[in-house]
């Protein structure tokens, strides 16, 4: 997602606007398969040089413990700095060297940064059973699952 900003490096314009796809096919961030983000948002240049944007995108992964694929929105935005001078670069700032910002990889970082580290279809998800994989939010299968600590199996034994 490149943007040429010499005109506003220039000072013809004030500001550009963002809208549009970032597509990222390559990306498979655990189990989320991503498809393509909807960007939008403005490079301007006031006092100095900055970028405001905001991205939304629809994705789907599966529950964390059952599984089963869900929808998730995924949003976020952006704010830095833009700075062309390599000594300016830090943490909270983009460095652009030429006439093309590239905001590809600011976006990517940032939802990366963003994803949730658990996902579940409910609050109230059973998940599977360890043992024989059955879904216990739509069945009820047979397994003991009461001892697989192996703790507790020790204690058992005192009593046979
Ligand atoms: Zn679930
Ligand atoms: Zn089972």
């Amino acid at each position: 997602m490149r943007y040429n900003i010499s005109e506003l490096l220039s000072g013809k314009v004030s500001s550009i606007e963002i809208d549009g796809y970032l597509e990222i096919e390559d990306l498979n961030i655990d189990s989320f398969k991503v498809d393509k983000v909807y960007v939008k948002g403005t490079i301007f240049k006031k006092t100095s040089l900055g970028l405001e944007l905001s991205y939304e995108s629809d994705w789907t992964s599966h529950c964390s413990r059952c599984l089963k694929e869900i929808d998730y929105k995924i949003k976020g935005s952006i704010k830095r700095s833009i700075v062309t001078k390599f000594n300016d670069i830090d943490d909270e700032n983009v460095f652009v060297e030429s006439d093309v910002i590239d905001l590809s990889d600011l976006i990517v970082d940032d939802i990366i940064l963003n994803l949730p580290t658990q996902l579940l279809c409910s609050e109230l998800c059973k998940g599977l059973c360890v043992k024989c994989g059955a879904d216990l939010n739509t069945e009820n299968c047979e397994c003991d699952t009461q001892n697989i600590d192996p703790r507790l199996s020790k204690l058992k034994d005192l009593f046979k």
